[in-house]
């Protein structure tokens, strides 16, 4: 595995591997790697030949209240999974690297970008899609893989790449979950253990509605409820929000056709988790 700090290097490794005809394949992370992203590493060495993974904790994402600088990090430990897990080129830049010159110029996400965690918080995903345009740019791959865990991400790299006519496939990689159904997070280290158990209460009331889709309910409020109750049983969790919403828009809808998304975002104790569902036959 190949580790890389800055943009030249990389674009240079990265014009040798396409000369000799082989296909790139992009997992962007903002680093301390778990077994979520390492099913996008796997995904993404079915997709292509070259598998090119970075870490980098974008500050422009983060708002001024938000953990930037506690972010969790442990680069040693990353590159170790990585080059266990078949990465083929680790590029962890510096701030200074991604961003020579301070500027205010942002690929913006439109309304799409305010509903659910724009709402929250606002500008994030300004900052989200302006760097996957730049890592885009700079890796120039044929395939990248993004993670359902953060769906919102996704139907905005999606419509970027539509709108700007990046040259890429987008591969959706389902959520991987600890045994007891809470959704992998490297925030999830914040926990402390009470508060572990306590955010067990996002999947509960999800899997509820899960079991409920499939036993023929469709009724958004009706679905709602049971993630709001799940809520409700644990008075340590502060709801932002419970929507069903469409795939493309993220406007709420009434029903739950398959593909409609059930997300939630809650905060327990200092650390905000978001978890979802797509509705639609398993595996779909
Ligand atoms: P992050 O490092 O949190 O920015 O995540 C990098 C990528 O990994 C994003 O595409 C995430 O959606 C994806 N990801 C994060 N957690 C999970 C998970 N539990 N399962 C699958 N993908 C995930």
């Amino acid at each position: 595995m190949d580790e890389i700090t800055d943009v030249a290097t990389l674009r240079a490794r990265l014009r040798a591997e396409r000369a000799s005809g082989r296909s790139i394949a992009f997992v962007p992370t903002m680093g301390y790697l778990h077994a979520g992203h390492l099913s996008l590493v796997g995904a993404a060495r079915d997709a292509a030949d070259v598998v090119v993974l970075s870490a980098f904790v974008n500050p422009l994402q983060f708002g001024p209240d938000e953990d930037f600088e506690r972010y969790p990090r442990d680069g040693a430990r990353d590159r170790e999974l990585a080059r266990a897990h078949g990465v083929h080129i680790f590029f962890a830049p510096s701030v200074a690297e991604m961003y020579p010159e301070s500027s205010e110029l942002r690929v913006t996400a439109g309304e799409v970008g305010s509903r659910l965690e724009g709402a929250v918080r606002p500008g994030h995903f300004d900052g989200v899609l302006t760097v996957v345009a730049k890592l885009f740019n700079i890796v120039a791959p044929d395939v990248t893989c993004f993670g359902q865990k953060d769906i919102q991400q996704v139907t905005l790299v999606r419509r970027m790449i539509n709108a700007l006519d990046f040259p890429i496939r987008l591969v959706v990689v389902p959520i991987m979950r600890e045994a007891d159904g809470l959704a992998m997070s490297s925030r999830n280290v914040y926990l402390s253990r009470s508060e572990r158990t306590t955010a067990l209460a996002l999947w509960r009331g999800l899997h509820a509605a899960e079991r409920a889709w499939h036993a023929g309910e469709r009724q958004a409020d009706r679905l709602r409820a049971l993630v709001e109750h799940e809520l409700g049983t644990e008075p340590a969790i502060a709801a932002d929000y419970v929507a069903l919403v469409d795939p493309h828009q993220l406007l709420p809808v009434a029903q739950a056709d398959a593909g409609a998304i059930l997300a939630v975002a809650a905060r327990v104790g200092r650390t905000r988790l978001i978890d979802n569902i797509i509705f639609g036959p398993p595996g779909a």
